[in-house]
């Protein structure tokens, strides 16, 4: 292992880093809810992260709101809140122009990424990711040129030296390129970290999952558990070539169906068009991306802004203490609450309760994808609790950080690298 002891600390986003001296793996397992880890570890069939939790350390954690991927991503890779580093959806509405504008651009993230941080510093760094649309932002000005390596299982078989710092990746790997909806999406990212990890040191990798397995399969189904455990041996064998791991998640997930099986949708864009006349208002759900098929659109956060005569003030009178509604909040609430930027959150702010969800206009869900299975999707406060373990105990300083607040999981970073004995 290379000696780097030496080298000063990196400060990134107003948090310092120290250099770690032995690799460290932060792994967002995605749509992770801590439902699924008391399951498996009641069965005894994920040992190495039960013994992570016993050895190491293990909390509840508060992610960031809505419990979306990007959003959490990016917490967790810059290390801040979405209200600095300005990413709280996959979609937000673009007020000149009146079109959802995409989110995942590396130009609208704010701020810089600890890993790019760290390889301007010298270190070896690695980011891979499931879904190719996560890939450019966290690679937000990372020069693969310099040895690092930036990918997603989804684009494996198109990697370049050029773009992704890699080449051959399905070779390199030994695995055909994974199906978009597919647990082994998820696996090959955590087989490409081990092998890179296997054939050179490397100092800081980020290895972030997909959710298509907790979407589909609730705690108690096989496949959902198969998924565990072959997630929890790779977590070993990680361990086993002397990095620290990490463990966190973007989201939870709930059930939002009926006893028959039937989604609990409020149609939320259909009840104010009723009200208010169809084009006065925009809602727009922000856990849209290109990959749907398996929750619809659908999710427990959605956004509403005015287009025409109603305010925000008329909107929260309509539809607050609608039943299946949590919270109806007018934006500055919304951004002072759950710590969102202010330049991109709509006029009010719809949160659904843990069993039901917000779409905009029945219409336009597709919910063919889910053929036949019960939705289960996220994006509320109920789905904002995520794990946060560690492989290895904490050093005193950090024990006495854990115990005066309820972490974060965008601080998952800074306790892997400053909080264990290295
Ligand atoms: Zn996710």
């Amino acid at each position: 292992m290379t000696a780097t002891s030496s080298k000063p600390a990196v400060s990134v986003n107003g948090t310092s880093y120290q250099w770690p001296k032995r690799p460290v793996v932060v792994v967002c397992i995605d749509g992770g809810d801590p439902a699924y880890l008391r399951q498996f570890l009641q069965e005894g069939a994920i040992p190495n992260i039960a013994r992570f939790m016993k050895e190491g350390f293990s909390v509840v954690a508060d992610g960031t709101v809505p419990s979306f991927t990007c959003p959490n991503n990016m917490s967790i890779i810059t290390g801040t809140p979405a209200s600095k580093h300005g990413i709280s959806g996959n979609f937000y509405l673009d007020t000149r122009t009146g079109e959802a504008v995409v989110m995942t651009g590396p130009e609208l993230l704010r701020g810089d990424t600890i890993i790019t941080r760290f390889a301007e510093a010298g270190a070896k760094v690695v980011s891979i990711t499931a879904k190719d649309k996560l890939r450019k932002q966290l690679g937000k000005n990372l020069d693969v040129s310099k040895g690092h390596v930036s990918f997603s299982s989804e684009f494996a078989s198109k990697c370049t030296l050029k773009e992704n710092g890699i080449e051959n990746v399905l070779g390199f790997v030994g695995a055909p390129q994974p199906d978009m909806y597919s647990m082994e999406l998820s696996l090959f990212v955590l087989d490409a970290g081990i092998k890179l990890l296997e054939q050179s040191h490397r100092d800081i990798m980020y290895l972030s999952l997909t959710d298509w397995v907790q979407h589909k399969y609730a705690p108690h189904e096989s496949e959902a558990r198969r998924f565990y455990q072959e997630i929890d041996k790779r977590f070993g064998r990680l361990v086993e070539l002397g990095a620290i791991v990490a463990l966190t998640a973007d989201h939870g997930m709930n059930d939002k169906s009926d006893a028959n099986g039937k989604p609990k949708v409020i149609w939320l864009q259909d009840i104010l068009d009723r009200k208010f006349g169809k084009g006065d208002t925009k809602v727009i759900c922000p856990i849209t991306d290109a990959f749907v098929a398996h929750h619809g659109a659908l999710g427990g956060f959605v956004r509403v802004w005015c287009r025409g005569k109603a305010t925000p003030q008329q909107i929260i009178e309509e539809i607050r203490g609608l039943p299946g509604l949590e919270s109806v909040l007018d934006k500055e609430t919304a951004c002072k609450v759950h710590d969102l930027p202010p330049d991109r959150e709509g006029d009010v702010v719809v949160i659904s309760t843990a069993d039901v969800c917000v779409g905009a206009s029945e219409a336009d869900h597709d919910l063919s994808g889910l053929e036949g299975h019960r939705l289960r999707t996220h994006g509320g406060v109920s789905e904002a609790k995520v794990p946060f373990i560690l492989s290895a105990p904490l050093n005193d300083s950090y024990k006495l950080k854990a115990g005066a607040a309820t972490l974060k999981s965008y601080q998952i970073f800074d306790f892997a690298i400053n909080g264990v004995a290295h």
